[in-house]
């Protein structure tokens, strides 16, 4: 009986929800679910890895957006500071300016007042008139000469209408301009009356580099009557911005020449690139006496972060940036321009913004360690709540497949039982067609032996009433041997009978070793009778000495009979006939006993042959019942040997009882 049990699975329902609180759960969108029906593990169905990778992912971007705060932290606070630290460096410089600018103007200021005093003299607007009688110039020449002297000039003196020079502090000697015409000079041309008009120009004279300061002279009547100028030197100025300045100080004239400048080298050089028309102007001109002015890089620059722009400054291949604090001097056709280096400040800026995106960075990361720290208590509790889920679910599993198991094996202990009572009824069946089949044989053989006893029992009854007659007589003698002979009969009938309930008795069941030979000559003894009325000749062929197998003489003899029985039934149609029993062993490996049953019947047809051992095959129309063979074929196997069958070539079947040999004591070492 096979019970079918139908129970629903535990891990049926596959997947399992995100958890409520899982903050991902938006952007997860069913992920965890996915996973869950793909993996078994606790830390996916319980979306914990879906979770993980998000992390993962979310700590990826945090990084990186925190770089590039930290960056663009670092790049505002730059400019911040800088601009901050350029703005300070500028207001400071600016601060500077006009002490430079003071400085500048007080060295031309008393050169304005001694030129306009000299304009508004009458002894040299009467000189350029013309009166250039001796007392007038011996006058003027000693008055220009003090002035001059007093003021610290180079050279101060009178220009006429024609525009050369007529009266100066230096009237003689080669540096005196006295005869010279300076018309080519652009401020003899600008000089106006009560206004200073400055120029910048190097000397044609002694090649020595000046400032010129004119201002035009008009007589009473307002006409103009000559200029009256000085040529300065900045010589003791430019000494002190060499020495004594803190910044790069710089001026430069209408030209963009540098005229005076802290660094020496940087002195009467040209801020841009010449230009033809200039180059052309300075020649005619002679302000710079001829000279090519060499070049210096003056540039305006914006830095890479959009701070305040540079002044690009210096000699070819050593330029450098500073921050420029430019004053515009009209009065002197100047400008004058200091020069603050701003790497200071600049290196100060990028301390700062170090610093600030440094602490961004502190900030942030200490932010993202809190953060993971919340995260991995939470993943913490969603993993316990997983391994928790998980430990329900297998035990939950484990417990439907013990119920499972339970109610298989409870059908399994009822189908072993089922069976074993099978098989006792089988086999009390079996036992019960084994007798049933043994009492056939044993009624066969009791008709044979009914004849047999038969006969000794007439003449047993012949004999004993003739020696009732004998004693009469007195003829002791011969009913005596009568006795005797009644005696002899007695015994022979006792071993028949003995014969035929040995054969009929139980079998022990117990396998020992067992002669071959005597339950050969037994069996064939029992069939003595039916052999004989049939006329079948036996022969046995069987080695001398004992031959011993394993088995149980009574089964021996059962199929002994069985197989003698059905010899002499093959034979029925033969005309002479003979079974011959062939009882012989094997040595070395497998040692076998064999029992071979010879007969020359009709033989073993395929059909026939195919079935033979079946129970109830039979061929016989009347007697059979069909389980000698079989029963025969399983004591041969409970033997632990076996039954085969073949035809012989001459015709008529061969039986094979194969049997394990048993040592016998005689020819236990063979
Ligand atoms: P039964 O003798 O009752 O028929 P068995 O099992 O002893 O049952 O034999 C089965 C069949 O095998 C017989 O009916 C017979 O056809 C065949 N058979 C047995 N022994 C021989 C033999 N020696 N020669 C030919 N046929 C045989």
């Amino acid at each position: 009986m096979t019970t079918t049990v139908t129970i629903k699975r535990a891990d049926d329902e596959t997947g399992s929800d995100p958890p409520a609180d899982c903050r991902y759960h938006r952007r997860c969108a069913g992920r965890c679910e996915r996973l869950a029906t793909e993996a078994g593990d606790p830390a996916e169905l319980s979306g914990l890895s879906c979770i993980r990778s998000f992390r993962r992912r979310d700590a990826i971007i945090y990084l990186s957006l925190t770089f590039v705060v930290t960056v663009l932290c670092f790049v505002g606070a730059y400019r911040y500071f800088f601009d901050l630290g350029m703005a300070s460096l500028e207001a400071s410089t600016s601060r500077e300016l006009p002490v430079y600018v003071q400085r500048l103007e007080r060295e031309t200021d008393r050169f304005d007042t001694l030129l306009l005093a000299l304009s508004m003299n009458r002894d040299v607007a009467a000189y350029l008139k013309g009166d250039h009688s001796r007392e007038r110039s011996d006058a003027l020449d000693r008055m220009l000469r003090d002035l001059n002297d007093s003021t610290g000039a180079l050279q101060t003196y009178l220009v006429d209408t024609t525009l050369h020079v007529v009266a100066s502090s230096m009237p003689d000697g080669p540096g005196s301009f006295v005869g010279r015409d300076i018309s080519y000079r652009p401020y003899v041309q600008r000089a106006q009356p009560g206004r200073v008009v400055g120029y910048y120009a190097v000397g044609t004279t002694g090649n020595m580099a000046g400032y010129y300061l004119a201002t035009a002279v008009n007589d009473d009547a307002g006409r103009r009557v000559g200029i009256v100028a000085t040529k300065i030197g900045l010589d003791r100025l430019e000494r002190d911005w060499l020495h004594g300045v803190e910044r790069r100080v710089v001026a430069l004239d209408e030209n963009g020449v540098i005229v005076l400048s802290s660094r020496a080298d940087w002195k009467d050089r040209l801020t841009h690139v010449i230009t033809d028309a200039e180059r052309r102007r300075f020649y005619e001109t002679q302000q710079y006496n001829r000279a090519d002015l060499r070049p210096l890089a003056w540039a305006s620059v914006t830095p890479p972060f959009g701070e305040r722009p540079f002044l690009r400054a210096g000699l070819p291949g050593q330029e450098r940036d500073y921050l420029a604090v430019t004053a515009q001097l009209p009065e002197l056709s100047m400008r004058l321009v200091v020069l603050a280096d701003p790497s200071d400040t600049q290196q100060l800026a990028l301390a700062q913004a170090g610093f600030v995106a440094f602490a961004v960075a502190v900030v942030a990361l200490f932010a993202h360690i809190v953060y993971e720290r919340r995260l991995n208590t939470q993943e913490q509790r969603l993993a316990r709540e997983a391994l928790q889920a998980t430990h329900e679910r297998l035990k939950a599993r484990f417990e439907h497949r013990s119920a499972e198991l339970r109610i298989a094996n409870e059908d399994l202990r009822k189908e072993v039982a089922e069976r074993i009572e099978s098989e006792r009824r089988l086999r009390s069946y079996q036992d019960e067609l084994i007798r049933t089949e043994n009492l056939a044989v044993i009624g066969q053989l009791s008709a044979g032996l009914a004849h047999e006893i038969n006969q000794p029992l007439a003449a047993m009854s012949t004999l004993s009433e003739n020696a009732v007659r004998f004693l009469q007589r007195g003829d002791t003698a011969t009913a005596q041997f009568n006795l005797g002979r009644i005696s002899e009969l007695v015994t022979r009938m006792g071993t028949l009978t003995g014969r035929l309930r040995s054969f009929a008795r139980r079998s022990s069941g117990e396998i020992v070793a067992m002669p071959l030979v005597p339950s050969i000559e037994n069996a064939v003894a029992l069939l003595a009778h039916r052999l004989e009325k049939e006329h079948v000749a036996v022969k046995i062929d069987a080695p001398p000495g004992p031959l011993l197998a394993f088995g149980e003489t009574v089964r021996l003899e059962q199929v002994l009979v069985n197989l003698l029985s059905n010899a002499i039934e093959a034979m029925e149609a033969s005309p002479v006939r003979e079974i011959v029993i062939r009882a012989y062993r094997t040595y070395g490996d497998g040692e076998h006993a064999f029992i071979e049953v010879l007969d020359n019947g009709i033989g073993l047809s395929d059909a026939v042959q195919a079935r033979l051992f079946e129970p109830f095959f039979t061929t016989k129309k009347t007697s059979g019942l069909g389980l000698g063979l079989a029963i025969s074929a399983d004591i041969a196997t409970s033997f632990g040997g076996s039954l085969t069958c073949e035809n012989r070539p001459q015709g008529g079947a061969l039986f094979r009882l194969t049997l394990r040999a048993a040592p016998s004591e005689g020819n236990a070492s063979c």
